[in-house]
């Protein structure tokens, strides 16, 4: 293969029409040819990264094996690809200005004025670039977040427009619009995607192929006349039909052609069709459950579901691998009492409490993690959720009154849950936990080496907290035992209650490791202790 090519992606109309998804389909059709992609998504906020945002703000914040907090898109990314991404997958405005600032202060730029154009259409077009260099892709696609028409991401537009007229690179521009449907007159609409394509073209960019979002299917006529408008050929223009799964769009997309166009405008050679029969065989167990199982998901952003992206995704690998269908319940970890928790969680096959920061809603995360234990439901706590459990153990077991993690209550009398030595004296909040893959040594016989069948482990990390091993022996001889240990630290990453069926607590982020080719094995043992505590 000759030079990497470079595909962007840019959105239009709305926000949320699925920008991430027509990346991650398009990458795993041209990876399904036998192509080496890769997918990249730019922020255009100020942030450094999204580490520090609320995710009330900007949902999950997904982490790579490389330890960056980054965009819930690359999550997305990894699951359809089955690859890892890295740090130079996400690339926000923070980041581009804090180098161009740094080379700025070293006197880089000789006495220079620094300005957008050139200087910060450069570090942006480098930062694109450098993935096509390093890895040696065939194929980059960039997703740009924002909408056509933002200030924000202008400068990204007119980098892609530079990019199209330098004579090394081939690129190739795809542009995602709505086409809204009107109930009253019955028609679909067209004309919000040709302003779109006209403020694309005022910025200097003509798009290559056209992807129309859309919840009717769309008639030749329609697809004519976005063609005619914005000046591509017939089979540029792509129908984005509403799907029921996005694990589907893929498969309509190859319906559609997308990827075959993509390849006989960027002169590439491929033959055949795209090996998806792994990818169809995950579909069609999605698609034709034998059962369902209930889960309760304790969390405090409950009402943005995008909070915990990768863990509901996660469920949805695993449902399919044990032929289930899996029943999210999201349980607001505020609303918990002790005088309804009994109730609220009665009905579960399975509770997860999932990963999260500070005081607000603890003491319900707490409570679920007594119903599991003292009821035998099947018990999976992701990080925070894992040291709820610690926390539970030792005030109702080990009877630590006020038992509780510093981070809540520095002045607990039984620190169980402590700040890691590392992170003392550490002030800065952005990018400063301990982050990303970590090694951990199973213990032979538990729960978790009977999901792994090995040893040796990696997993990603986004904390400050660890279980405290002072307090290591008393748990152990009262029945919660560690079953992972980091091999170098001694910190401890598993544990469990081996005298019930499943419960397991785990400081490190399984999700964020799940994909449709690999389901995450906890996730795929929890669900079947789920199915068989239903059947029990
Ligand atoms: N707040 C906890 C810590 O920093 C847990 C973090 C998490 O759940 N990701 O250790």
């Amino acid at each position: 293969m000759s030079r990497t090519k470079y595909i962007f992606v840019t959105g239009g109309v709305a926000s949320s029409l699925g920008k991430g998804i027509i990346s991650a389909s398009l990458a795993k059709l041209l990876q399904a040819r036998g192509f080496k992609v890769t997918i990249q998504k730019i922020d255009p906020y100020l942030n450094i990264d999204p580490g520090t945002l609320n995710p009330y703000e900007h949902g999950e914040c997904y982490v790579t094996d490389d330890g960056a907090e980054t965009d819930l898109d690359l999550g997305h990314y990894e699951r359809f690809l089955n690859t890892p991404t890295s740090k130079a997958n996400n690339v926000t405005t923070g980041r581009i200005y804090q180098s161009v600032i740094n080379k700025e202060r070293k006197g880089d730029y000789l006495g220079k004025t620094v300005q957008v154009i050139p200087h910060i259409t450069d570090e942006i077009k480098r930062r694109i670039k450098l993935l096509g260099k390093k890895d040696q892709y065939d194929i980059v696609i960039t997703e740009i977040g924002g909408t056509v028409g933002d200030i924000e991401s202008l400068p990204y537009i007119e980098a892609v427009r530079q990019l199209k007229w330098e004579k090394n690179v081939d690129i190739l521009v795809i542009h995602l619009t709505l086409v809204p449907y009107l109930k009253a007159s019955g028609e679909l609409k067209t004309k919000p995607t040709q302003h779109s394509v006209k403020a694309l073209l005022e910025a200097g960019v003509q798009p290559d192929i056209i992807v129309l979002r859309t919840e009717k299917p769309l008639n030749d006529d329609i697809r004519k006349k976005v063609a005619l408008f914005c000046n591509v050929d017939l089979p540029s223009v792509i129908e984005s039909i509403d799907v029921s799964t996005i694990y589907e769009v893929p498969v309509l997309m190859q319906k559609e052609k997308l990827d075959q166009t993509v390849i006989n405008k960027l002169g590439l050679k491929s033959n055949g069709i795209p090996e998806l029969a792994a990818w169809r065989n995950f579909l069609n167990q999605l698609q034709n459950p034998k059962g369902m199982v209930k889960v309760g998901l304790i969390g405090k952003y409950v009402e943005l579901p995008d909070a915990y992206k990768s863990i509901s995704e996660s469920f949805v690998h695993a449902g399919a691998t044990n032929n289930t269908k899996v029943d999210v319940e999201w349980i607001h970890s505020e609303k918990l009492k002790e005088s309804n928790f009994e109730k609220v969680l009665r009905n579960l096959d399975g509770i997860l409490i999932a990963p999260g920061f500070g005081h607000r809603g603890i003491e319900g995360k707490i409570l679920a993690a007594q119903y599991a234990r003292e009821n035998n439901v099947p018990f999976f706590g992701i990080c925070l959720g894992m040291q709820c459990a610690v926390i539970e153990f030792g005030r109702n077991v080990l009877e630590l009154e006020d038992a509780h993690s510093t981070e809540m209550n520095r002045k607990t009398p039984y620190p169980v849950i402590d700040l890691m030595e590392e992170q003392k004296g550490i002030l800065d909040i952005g990018g400063t936990m301990r982050l990303g893959n970590y090694p951990c040594s199973l213990k032979k016989g538990s729960n978790v080496y009977k999901a792994y069948k090995k040893v040796d482990i990696f997993e990603r990390h986004r904390h400050r907290y660890e279980f405290n091993n002072l307090y290591l022996k008393e748990y152990e001889i009262s029945g919660m035992v560690p079953t992972g240990i980091n091999p170098e630290s001694n910190l401890v990453e598993i544990v469990e209650i081996p005298s019930l069926s499943w419960f397991v607590g785990v400081q490190f982020h399984p999700e964020y490791k799940s994909t449709v080719i690999n389901p995450h094995p906890l996730f795929v043992e929890f669900i079947k202790a789920a199915i068989e505590h239903q059947n029990s």
